[in-house]
């Protein structure tokens, strides 16, 4: 069942380690199914070396699970809950990665500083009000917070990114913590000036209309 999506998710989950965005077991991705609407997660607390598309765990919307042996990620209810209200997202990341959870254990948004927030983010890095981990609040809180950003941080806790596709969700994971870092070295050295809003909605549109192939 669904098993591109599967393959998909699987090889995403190995590119958290990769890019040294997760300690141990400590992130997950889902991905949401075009047709049918299921979402593909990772079962809770497997290292990402023992995933394999099979164990991967697939749920509807509700929550109910559809197919897997293992329990769903502690996230999962969050995710859900994300994925019912924002019909445009197909994929959610979740990590801990070091700068940008340092930026959310400080409850400070990442301020809109380099040109690379501009492209990918199109302005600073929200940072969303505590939640506990198990439930629907962290979703809640990712969507009260997000506005038109792919990426959060949650207070004391870490990143949620969302996107068109679990791939796009995954650069953004990538991308705020790469930031995360380069700003957080900034701020050892001096104050970064902010890029004016204006020049920001240039960067952010050619980016997202120009850039690439
Ligand atoms: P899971 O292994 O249950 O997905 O939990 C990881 C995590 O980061 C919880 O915040």
């Amino acid at each position: 069942m669904l098993e591109r999506l599967r393959q998909e998710v699987w090889k995403l989950h190995l590119e958290l380690p990769k890019n040294n965005l997760v300690a141990w077991t400590s992130g997950n991705v889902s991905a949401r199914d075009q047709e049918t609407g299921l979402v593909v997660i990772k079962p809770s607390g497997v290292k990402y070396e023992d995933l394999t598309p099979d164990n991967l765990i697939i749920v509807d919307l509700q929550g109910n699970v559809i197919a897997g042996e293992l329990k769903p990620s502690s996230d999962t209810a969050s995710h859900l809950t994300i994925y019912r209200h924002r019909p445009d997202v197909f994929g959610i990341v979740h990590t801990h990665s070091r700068y940008a959870t340092a930026f959310a254990a400080v409850n400070k948004p990442i301020p809109m500083v380099l040109t690379a927030m501009g492209d990918e983010f199109g302005g600073p890095i929200p940072v969303g009000r505590f939640a506990l981990i198990g439930g629907e609040e962290i979703g809640q809180v990712v969507l009260e917070s997000i506005g038109s950003s792919s990426a959060v941080l949650l207070k004391n806790h870490g990143v949620f990114t969302i996107g068109p596709s679990a791939e796009a969700a995954l650069k953004a994971a990538v991308m705020v913590e790469d930031v995360a870092a380069t700003v957080w070295l900034a701020l050892q050295i001096g104050r970064p000036d902010e890029i004016p809003a204006e020049d920001v909605a240039k960067l952010h549109h050619r980016y997202t209309h120009i850039y690439g192939q």
